[in-house]
């Protein structure tokens, strides 16, 4: 057991992550999250295997019988013809939850292993020499620190380390709607459904028997694509088959970019960065989240055995090595899959085909799902 103490901006799901592993392994954690609580948007999230390696390892009860495994990913047009419907195998699972669900398994993992959650605490500034300062005026010291709060991420700030923060054209509105799977028509069953028309692309991803997560991505420039309250007539025109589904839209997550951060480093001294305020990256892959918690438990993981800190910065650069490749990969392959929302429908179709059918190309695009995170 270490003894030592790890302070971690902010409670997403890397941080919480890395906080049940650390503790798991005898830190002393504390997590400082900026909100009233830990909280998470109002969509849902795809966890893809690797994903479901890692809650079994921290012993994170996200997964039940109720929640939702799709048997494959299919490609539609806007005429709601099929352009390519991608089985998984049985060894690769991928199911959806609302992100509430994910939150709550993982804070609740992290609370079991006697992490000290903190809220209402918004990290201002942190040092490499092991400091998180808050707007309070509070400072805090401990032999490990974790900027683990997001895209925007004062730790990365603070330490120096980013090289680009790039944003997107194309944004996305999420809804969570109450829904049956037996409402997507035939052969609609057991699938996540993409659809693409023009620069819209529509996405339907069932979260259990009675709820469904919609999310509505167009560019920038489309006024009334990233209107909300959505505009159900415009959006019930580009798609009309699913219009029944887009009328019952509340709620709406106002529309947003995505992000892709790089940095030069993911650590200075003792202070480290994972996640999204390390590598954010588009959610074309479904991997964003998946790869915040592959790092935060494998950070852990790098500092079995420490007992002094002075042993704590090389640690920290080991686990960078070991760690960096996938996810660099999974970044720049989630980015060139988001290219194809600009092309026009012929050649898009065209390209999900041929990319479809590339074997070489699938293990490109799957390589983080297929891969056992450290720790598992
Ligand atoms: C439209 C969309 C769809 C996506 N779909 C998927 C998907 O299906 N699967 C998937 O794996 N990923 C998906 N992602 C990506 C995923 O949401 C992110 O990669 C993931 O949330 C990153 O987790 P994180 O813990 O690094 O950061 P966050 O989830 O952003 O958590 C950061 C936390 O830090 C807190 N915080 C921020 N600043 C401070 C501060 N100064 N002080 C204290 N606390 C602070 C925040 O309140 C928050 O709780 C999607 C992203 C988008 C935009």
């Amino acid at each position: 057991m270490s003894g030592l103490k790890a302070i971690i901006a902010g409670g997403g799901f890397g941080g919480l992550t890395a906080a049940a592993a650390l503790a798991q392994r005898g830190w002393r954690v504390t997590v400082y999250e900026r909100q009233a609580e830990v909280r998470a948007a109002g969509s849902g999230i795809y966890i893809w295997e690797n994903g479901l390696r890692i809650l079994d390892a921290i012993g994170a009860k996200v997964v039940s019988n109720e929640t939702f495994r799709g048997r494959a990913m299919e490609q539609r047009d806007g005429q709601n013809g099929v352009i390519d419907s991608g089985e998984f195998p049985p060894d690769l699972r991928l199911v959806t939850v609302p992100r509430k669900t994910l939150l709550e398994g993982l804070r609740d993992a992290a609370l079991r292993t006697g992490v000290d959650i903190r809220t209402g605490a918004e990290v201002i500034d942190a040092s490499a020499g092991g400091t998180l300062t808050f707007a309070s005026g509070a400072v805090e010291n401990a032999d490990l620190v974790i900027g683990a709060d997001g895209v925007w991420s004062k730790v990365r700030e603070a330490l120096g380390l980013e090289v680009f923060h790039e944003q997107t054209l194309e944004g996305a509105l999420r809804a969570i709607i109450p829904g049956t799977q037996a409402e997507l028509g035939p052969g609609g069953q057991d699938k996540y459904i993409e659809n693409w028309n023009g620069e819209r692309r529509f996405l339907i991803t069932p979260l259990s028997a009675s709820e469904i997560y919609l999310a509505f991505t167009c560019p920038k420039s489309d006024e009334a694509g990233k209107q909300s309250p959505l505009d159900k007539a415009s959006w019930g025109a580009t798609f009309p088959h699913f219009a029944h589904l887009i009328d019952r839209v509340e709620a709406l997550l106002p529309w947003g970019t995505y992000s892709t951060i790089s940095v030069k480093s993911w650590s200075a001294g003792r202070a480290a960065i994972l996640g999204d305020a390390a590598h954010a990256q588009p959610p074309n892959l479904g991997q964003g989240g998946g790869m915040a918690m592959q790092n935060g438990l494998a950070l852990a993981v790098a500092m079995e055995g420490v007992s002094d800190r002075r042993d704590i910065p090389d640690r920290l650069v080991a686990w960078e090595q070991r760690e960096r490749d996938l996810v660099d990969h999974c970044q720049k392959w989630s980015r060139l899959y988001g290219e194809v929302s600009f092309l026009p429908d012929d050649v898009r179709k065209r390209a999900i085909l041929g990319t479809m059918a590339d074997p070489w190309i699938r293990t490109q695009i799957l390589k983080a799902a297929r891969s056992h995170p450290t720790g598992t």
